[in-house]
């Protein structure tokens, strides 16, 4: 069976795993199955053309460019999309021909267990794709290994440091997927109905827990405080419970460190000045639930500013022009992705050229698509994957130059 239907098939089972292990709310579980089967699907049917012969004409008989594997590619990945992020980087290394070895984050073992499965069931050859069940203390020795050639991390920025210094003496490839803080900025122009929902749905996606959820509200004075006044109070009505009710929009975060390190950067971004406008502490009982957050008046050197906030806390930013916008999404280490509502073409279009950011979404959230490449600059990491940029990461772009007469080349 092809792995998209065995995800189809199971995606009620693999949520529950995600669920269990991670604490996704189960419909963003049930979703993130379907995802993982679009892009499985995506690159069965694309792969082929992707990776074809490309025929460059010179002074030969025949010239092209050949692509081939690379050979066992290491994957280190992250807990908080369990499956996604698997697949969106099993997909096409696989399709291209290469290994996967996957050392998975320690808290979802059953999830990576799940997949290899899954890859086993959808009929690819015994050994080309392995879950490693090791800890991130083993990860160096598998990546000093001459078997395997490549890697490839999505997590935090010390892990993706660790990693890419290993594979840099070896002189191996890598391509590093790490945190981000997007900003979502609010022009007068936009629709701001729309803007302030989606606004709360990019950053809550996921418990909070995601590189790619905007976290940065730079919204324009003109409209800064009816923005605010619909953010907190959609912000305030979210269901925080149980992550198999289907009815939750906000489950707990996924380790007791998480809660700890996120309060400890809104406590200390509070004394420092910034204001408290919703929510700011644990949720007591039971689990690591954290009451839906937001700030204002954040100064420059809160915690909050600079650092990536991994969990449901928002951080607003009044601006008086587009200027002022720009400078302060532009001032971040990070450079993974940036939304921007407005709908004054002069100011798309400065969006679309200023922004320091992997991706701009205009009128919309930012969200990884089989389609488009997905990856940052900066801080955020290097590299592409998903689309056609993705499948040429882990391959050998091999020029192949070929005259038959005695004319000098
Ligand atoms: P993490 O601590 O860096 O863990 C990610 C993976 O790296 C896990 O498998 C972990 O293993 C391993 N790891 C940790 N330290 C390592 C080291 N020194 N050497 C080798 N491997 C190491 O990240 P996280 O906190 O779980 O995940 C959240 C981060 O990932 C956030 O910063 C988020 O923005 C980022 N992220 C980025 C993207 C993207 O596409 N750009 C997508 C999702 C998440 P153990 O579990 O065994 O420690």
């Amino acid at each position: 069976m092809h792995a998209s239907e065995i995800l189809e098939n199971g995606k009620d089972e693999f949520a529950q795993l995600m669920t269990l292990e991670m604490g996704k709310p189960i419909k963003s579980a049930v979703q993130e199955a379907e995802k993982c089967a679009w892009v499985c699907r995506y690159y069965a049917e694309n792969a082929e053309t992707y990776l074809a012969d490309e025929v460059i004409v010179t002074n030969a008989a025949k010239s092209y460019v050949k692509f081939q594997p690379l050979g066992p590619v290491l994957a280190v990945m992250p807990w908080n999309f369990p499956f996604w992020q698997v697949f969106r980087f099993a997909a096409p290394a696989l399709m291209a021909g290469n290994v996967g070895l996957l050392k998975h984050a320690s808290n979802v073992p059953q999830c990576a267990l799940a997949i290899e499965d899954i890859i086993r069931r959808a009929g690819f050859p015994e050994g080309s794709f392995q879950t490693l069940l090791i800890g991130s203390d083993e990860v160096g020795s598998v990546l000093e290994d001459q078997r395997v050639v490549a890697a490839t991390l999505t997590g935090s920025e010390p892990a993706g440091r660790s990693v890419a210094a290993i594979a840099g003496k070896q002189l191996k490839p890598t391509v590093l997927e790490l945190g981000g803080s997007d900003p979502f900025i609010v022009m007068p122009s936009a629709d701001l109905e729309s803007a302030a929902s989606t606004a709360v749905r990019a950053r809550i996606i996921n418990n909070g827990q995601s590189c790619i959820a905007a976290k940065r509200f730079i919204v324009h004075n003109a409209i800064y405080d009816e923005f605010e006044q619909r953010f907190v109070s959609t912000m305030k009505a979210l269901r925080v419970g149980d992550p198999a009710d289907s009815a939750t929009d906000i489950g707990p975060l996924a380790t007791e460190q998480i809660l700890q390190d996120l309060h400890e950067q809104i406590t200390k971004s509070l004394s420092r000045g910034a204001r408290l406008l919703t929510g700011g502490k644990r949720i007591e009982g039971k689990g690591n639930y954290y009451e839906p957050t937001v700030l204002t008046d954040i100064p420059k050197d809160a915690p909050a500013y600079y650092e990536e906030v991994f969990g449901p806390a928002a951080l607003l930013f009044r601006v008086d022009n587009i200027n002022e916008a720009i400078d302060i999404a532009n001032d971040t280490s990070f450079g993974l992705g940036s939304a921007a509502w407005t709908r004054d073409a002069g100011e798309q279009e400065r969006f679309v050229n200023e922004l320091g950011a992997g991706c701009v979404f205009i009128n919309g959230m930012v969200a990884s698509d089989p389609r488009l490449p997905f990856g940052g600059i900066k801080n955020s990491g290097y590299g592409r994957e998903l689309s056609a940029f993705g499948i040429r990461e882990f391959v050998n772009i091999k020029t192949i130059w070929i005259k038959n007469d005695d004319t000098p080349g």
